[in-house]
């Protein structure tokens, strides 16, 4: 295996963009401070849209069916899910 494979595989480089990470060579592929905090802010998106889709679904589903149970709602029940900006 070539160098630059080994480092990455030690962790001394980033696996994602083979940047240097900091002097430490742990034994375990890992990322730089950059990519994982690209890596988490995408799942942090990911996360907002699953939990926006559930809203959307829960507060169309309350919508048309509310004449159902109008007046007759367990009080811990939520007439709306906030959707996240
Ligand atoms: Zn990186």
């Amino acid at each position: 295996m070539s160098q630059v494979v080994n480092d990455m595989l030690d962790g001394f480089i980033c696996q994602t963009c083979d940047s240097f990470v900091d002097g430490e060579a742990p034994g375990y592929p890992r990322d730089c401070e950059d990519c994982e905090s690209d890596e988490r802010k995408s799942w942090a998106q990911q996360a907002k849209i699953r939990a926006n889709k559930t809203a959307n679904t829960y507060n169309a589903f309350i919508l048309k069916n509310s004449f159902l149970w109008k007046g007759n709602v367990p009080i811990d029940i939520a007439e709306s899910l906030e959707v996240v900006h």
